[in-house]
């Protein structure tokens, strides 16, 4: 089986960097493609526990993805949902970018 951490935090690294290379203002298309694509990663995720709860949280919480921002923010939120049941700290969603795309401000 596979290092749930390992792979967890190298999907992250993926999964923020996919939300901070997306279009700033998505065609219709590349939002479908995205919806889409976050629905298989649901069901293929290969970390079977993680891809169900993946799953039950993104049923109450539909994709945002009509914006790089928004996209972002979701996916913040998507992991902060995971930190939260792993009993870590959630992580600033206004820090998003700067963690992910444009480098911290220091
Ligand atoms: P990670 O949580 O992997 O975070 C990596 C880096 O991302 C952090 O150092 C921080 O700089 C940044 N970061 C942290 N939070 C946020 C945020 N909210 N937004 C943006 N950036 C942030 N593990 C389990 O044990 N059980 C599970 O059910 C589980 N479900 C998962 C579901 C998914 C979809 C994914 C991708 C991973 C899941 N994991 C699960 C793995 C878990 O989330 C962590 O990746 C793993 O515990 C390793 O943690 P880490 O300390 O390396 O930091």
């Amino acid at each position: 089986p596979p290092d749930v951490d390992r792979l967890g935090n190298h999907t992250w690294t993926f999964l923020h960097t996919l939300t901070a290379n997306y279009p700033t203002n998505p065609t219709p298309t590349q939002q479908s493609d995205t919806r889409s694509f976050i629905s298989l990663f649901g069901k293929m995720y290969p970390c079977w526990s993680c891809a169900d709860d993946f799953r039950s949280w993104k049923a109450e919480n539909a994709p945002r993805v009509s914006s790089r921002e928004e996209f972002g923010r979701w996916m913040c939120e998507a992991h902060n949902a995971v930190n939260v049941k792993l009993g870590k700290d959630e992580f600033d969603c206004g820090k998003w970018e700067e963690r992910w795309r444009t480098g911290w401000k220091d």
